[in-house]
């Protein structure tokens, strides 16, 4: 296959341009490198945030937080509602940067951008609706009621793949809450995360919130390490590998800091015997190749009824066959470059490893010569069983097939990994789909029925178990993450009752 790329010049020039669009001034030094994978060259040097900026940065934040706490919440919700339309407004420009900077392909990357414009009006829906519940109290002319509060300072680290949207997540719903945000994003994505920033602080200049509810530190892990140990950072939201949540966590725990985590992933979906494979086909192919494979929810495990395998596995592989690689901004193209040419090394290991553990690689597994970038073919490799490297999450498109015979085998199977984001089930077997759904069926946070595993929307809440975290973000009640809860019991009557009937005096 021949892959026709743009030049890293074009490609700073488009940056240029985007950047332009939404106002940025690149901060000149060094310390960090804006970069591309579409050719795997450096785009710009920047200036790296140092330990001194993220200490200014967190004290100005806790300061803000003392006025923002304050303000109504629908009056902070007002610089949400702002942002969200800059968002709207320069959603060209900000897909042209996640396209350069993750790879995504210019669908994707413009989905990116509209996640970031759906939580906005997510959260200032949410922003009237940051409700305490009135409890039944046990003693007459006393009132009951929990009441919910800002926390403080949110510190948000956030991976590559989805450079700007988690952390619009984050930001949006703790700024409609009453905290300030420190953001660490990726030191692989500091251009998106300049212009997503600018936007934001040119909402807060038009609203005239105070200046430091949000702050930016362009820099490697070492400045995330310090926003985790800093006790004025009351909650860390983190984004990332397992191995990173391994260190963040336990660091965070140590000062009885709140964290959020959002990480790895091995997501599977099960094929039973009465699935619509046409469905389920197109469900499979954007879910593990989709964004090269990239996505904590990419479907990384097929668990295929043995009656279907055969008939599935044709289909997908002449579906794989036909997966145009190549130039994320050529309209044709649904799959991108891997972020670098580490990670195609570390996509080569593990299909050498499945074969060493009895894996066949049916579709795929290659390297396309495209003299720049890491381009790889999605892969599919058929398992004998879920050997060591299907127990791991490689963050690449690769495939691993195991087949099954009864459906608790199937749901043994999927359960059988140390990660648990998200699951899928094609089935028209009601009974299979509600078991699949029930308290011993799937055990990971996002739980689907004929739908892929990736691709979530706003409206739910978003995260997973076990080594995945145990973080929910985005829709339903996360909020609740970004604030306290005191518990009020007043007093109306003019006695002084004890609970529990205790007298005393
Ligand atoms: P990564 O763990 O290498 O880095 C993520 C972020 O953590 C970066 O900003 C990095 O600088 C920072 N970091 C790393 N070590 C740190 C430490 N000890 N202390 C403080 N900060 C530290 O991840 P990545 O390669 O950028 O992203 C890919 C991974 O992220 C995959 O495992 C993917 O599944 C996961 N991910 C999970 C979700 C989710 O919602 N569950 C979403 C996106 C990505």
């Amino acid at each position: 296959m021949t892959v026709t790329l743009p030049t890293t010049q074009e490609l700073r020039d488009r940056a240029r341009t985007a950047l332009d669009r939404v106002g940025v001034t690149l901060p000149d030094g060094d310390g960090v490198r804006a970069r591309t994978p579409i050719t795997g060259e450096d785009l710009f040097p920047l200036r790296a945030s140092t330990s001194a900026d993220a200490e200014a940065a967190i004290a100005a934040a806790a300061e803000a937080f003392g006025t923002w706490r304050t303000t109504p919440a629908p009056v902070r919700g007002e610089l949400v509602r702002v942002f969200g339309e800059l968002l709207r407004e320069h959603k060209s420009d900000l897909a042209d940067l996640v396209t350069i900077e993750a790879g995504k392909i210019r669908s994707e990357a413009l989905g990116e951008v509209q996640e970031m414009i759906d939580i906005c009006d997510f959260a200032v829906g949410q922003s009237r609706q940051l409700y305490g519940r009135t409890i039944a109290s046990e003693r007459p002319g006393h009132r009951l009621a929990e009441t919910w509060h800002p926390l403080g300072v949110v510190g948000v680290i956030s991976a590559f793949n989805f450079p700007a949207a988690v952390w619009s997540w984050n930001t949006a719903i703790a700024l409609v809450c009453g905290d300030t945000v420190v953001w660490k994003p990726s030191e692989l994505t500091p251009l998106i995360s300049l212009a997503a920033s600018h936007l934001l602080d040119r909402a807060i200049a038009a609203t005239g919130a105070p200046n430091d509810v949000h702050r930016l530190l362009l820099a490697d892990r070492a400045v995330g390490e310090q926003l985790v140990d800093d006790p004025r950072v009351a909650l860390i939201s983190a984004t990332g590998s397992t191995r990173m949540g391994r260190e963040v966590g336990p660091r965070v725990a140590g000062r009885f800091g709140r964290c959020l985590l959002e990480l790895g992933g091995n997501n599977a979906a099960i094929v039973a015997p009465s699935a619509d494979l046409d469905l389920a086909l197109q469900g499979i192919v954007f879910a593990a190749a989709g964004t090269a494979g990239q996505r904590c929810t990419t479907l990384r495990r097929l668990i295929v009824h043995r009656d279907v395998a055969g008939k599935l596995l044709d289909s997908l592989v002449t579906a794989y066959r036909r997966l145009p690689i190549g130039d994320p901004f050529d309209d044709t193209t649904l799959v991108g470059p891997l972020i670098s040419a580490n990670a195609a090394k570390r996509m080569r290991e593990a299909i050498a490893q499945a074969q060493a553990e009895g894996g066949e690689v049916l579709a795929g597994g290659g390297l396309l010569d495209t003299g720049a970038g890491a381009y790889a073919e999605p892969a599919i490799v058929r398992m004998p069983g879920q050997t060591a490297i299907v127990r791991e999450e490689t963050f690449a498109p690769i495939l691993y097939v195991l087949t099954y015979d009864t459906f608790d085998e199937a749901i043994a199977l999927h359960n059988d990994v140390p990660q648990g984001l998200s699951s899928a089930v094609f089935t028209r077997d009601q009974q299979e789909a509600e078991r699949f759904l029930a308290a011993d069926g799937s055990d990971c946070g996002i739980a689907n029925v004929n739908i892929g595993t990736s691709g979530a929307e706003i409206g739910g809440a978003f995260g997973g178990e076990k080594e995945t975290g145990g973080g929910r973000e985005s829709g339903s009640d996360a909020w609740r993450a970004y604030m306290r809860r005191a518990t009020n019991t007043v007093n109306y009557s003019s006695t002084l009752t004890l609970a529990q009937n205790v007298s005393f005096l």
